[in-house]
């Protein structure tokens, strides 16, 4: 009996479910008990063709609808999405495995504010003008034409929605390829958008690796690329798009600093902590994962934390109690107990967890290392996973110091009583999405990315409407034109 997650088709171009079987296939494995639920196949050249015709064809009379004809889709979309929310929120559970208690909340929702958030502002969006005695320039926000947006596996609906909100808002075309890994969710974006009322072409969804989003970002018909992957493919895709001189988003990875003050409140700051290392089981791309408490609390915290990760409920995630799901795929859960291994070979002090969980699926026990140091590798490189590394320090001065000695900047949040000490910390860390008190919020209304290594352009909030859309300036002269001869 065919699973419910099996889509209808792998690809959705032009308003439709398309089939072609001559891709490769590409196995959709559920990660809680290692089943095969879903097949779909990777985009054969047809395909990419396909899509990317289709999607710069549509863009033209999409431009030419009004910012609110265009919101309206939008805003129509987001309803549809909280209308279907469980059965969308069961679907991510299949692709991911994240527990259901977090995609209820989590995933449908995030993608639905995208899409009212945008939809909200695209009849807003216009030029100046600009006075100039008596002449005068008025600018125009145009779209950039066809956009090219790829995933990553951890938030399979809302980067969809994140990318294709604001693309969408500013009369531009997408075509969106998911990871891989998780096929499924981006197909149910394409179909709501065109049950609202987007019209055919305007948001299509192709399947494939590496190698077709390497077709898709090289195309000449592309005019932007947004990615939302590691550091390593942010580098090749950046590089490969400024081939073509084409516009690019990149949000990739990070190992980002959560730093404890002895001040703050020790129940609120591992509240943080375990929010910025185990929500989604650690595959957070803005995760705290590099902890620096200072020494005065250090075993109270420790004792703490080891005591509430205690209380994560591991098991079957389409069970609403459960709390803590299993790695997206069985490849990404040897790499993190690779990561573990390391940490106790160079020596880290292993508190909790450490292990496979002893069940079905690719289950990684909540892991918490102490006595990490800034050389060790659990330190330096980006997991993935849930394994919080806690570091000591002294001074506010060092802190900072260590906090930017590394090649992401992406997140970075800090936990203290002094509001000036706060302010004057997160003034100086290196990161584009910072957190005093808390950890990981991601509201549409706040602009979200990264600095350093950790990528290029916002995505979110009214700064993402730069990144799809471009400024032309147009001089008029009111009078008589003098020229030298
Ligand atoms: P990945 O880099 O392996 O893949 C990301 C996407 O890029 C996939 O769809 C993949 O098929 C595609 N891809 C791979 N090679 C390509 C190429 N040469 N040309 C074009 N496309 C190519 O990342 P992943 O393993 O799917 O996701 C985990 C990574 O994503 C982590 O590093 C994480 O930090 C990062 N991430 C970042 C954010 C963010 O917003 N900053 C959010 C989620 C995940």
């Amino acid at each position: 009996m065919t699973h419910p997650a099996q889509p209808t088709a792998s690809h959705f171009i032009n308003g439709e479910y398309v089939e072609d079987t001559n891709g490769t296939p590409i196995p959709v494995i559920y990660a809680a008990t290692g089943e095969q639920i879903a097949t779909v196949y990777a985009a054969t050249p047809e395909i990419v063709d396909r899509a990317l015709s289709t999607a710069k064809e549509a863009q033209k009379a999409w431009a030419k609808m009004t910012g609110t004809e265009r919101g309206r889709i939008l805003r129509r979309a987001a309803d549809i999405m909280r209308e279907r929310n469980h059965e969308l929120s069961v679907l991510e559970t299949y692709d991911t495995g994240k527990p259901l208690q977090e995609t209820l909340i989590a995933d449908a929702t995030s993608g639905a504010d995208a899409l009212e958030y945008f939809g909200g502002l695209a009849g807003s969006l216009t030029g100046e003008h600009i006075p100039m005695g008596e002449d005068w320039v008025y600018t125009v926000r145009e779209a950039l034409g066809l956009c090219v947006g790829i995933g990553a596996w951890n938030y399979p609906t809302q980067i969809a929605c994140w990318k294709g909100a604001p693309a969408l808002a500013c009369g531009n075309s997408m075509v969106f390829k998911p990871s891989e890994t998780t096929p499924l969710c981006a197909l149910k974006v394409a179909e709501i958008l065109h049950e609202a009322g987007a019209p055919a072409g305007i948001y299509n969804v192709i399947q494939g690796m590496g190698e077709v989003g390497g077709a898709l970002v090289t195309d000449p018909r592309v005019d932007k690329v947004s990615l939302t992957g590691s550091v390593p493919t942010g580098k090749k895709v950046y590089a490969a798009a400024a081939k073509g001189m084409k516009h690019v988003t990149m949000e990739l990875g990070g190992k980002s600093p959560l730093i404890i003050f002895d001040d703050a409140d020790i129940d609120n700051a591992v509240g943080g902590a375990i929010n910025g290392n185990f929500y989604s089981s650690g595959q957070v791309c803005s995760n705290g994962t590099r902890v620096f408490v200072q020494k005065g609390i250090k075993e109270k915290f420790l004792a703490r934390l080891a005591e509430r990760t205690g209380n994560a409920i591991l098991g079957d995630p389409q069970d609403e109690a459960t709390s803590f799901g299993p790695m997206v795929s069985e490849n990404q859960m040897n790499i993190v107990l690779g990561y573990i291994e390391k940490g106790k070979e160079e020596g880290a002090r292993l508190i909790c967890g450490g292990k496979r969980a002893d069940m079905d699926g690719y289950f990684i026990e909540p892991t918490v290392f102490a006595d990490v140091t800034d050389d060790m590798t659990i330190a330096r490189e980006e997991i993935f996973g849930p394994v919080m590394s806690v570091l000591d320090f002294d001074t506010e001065e060092e802190v900072i110091a260590r906090a930017n000695d590394t090649e992401f900047g992406l997140s970075a949040g800090v936990f203290t009583n002094d509001f000036s000490r706060a302010h004057r910390v997160i003034g100086q860390l290196e990161a584009g999405s910072c957190f005093i008190n808390s950890y990981n919020d991601a509201p549409v209304e706040a602009p979200f990315g990264g600095v350093k290594a950790s990528g290029v352009g916002r995505e979110n909030s009214k700064e993402a409407i730069k990144h799809f859309s471009q400024v032309k300036s147009v001089y008029v002269r009111m009078g008589d034109v003098e020229a030298a001869f």
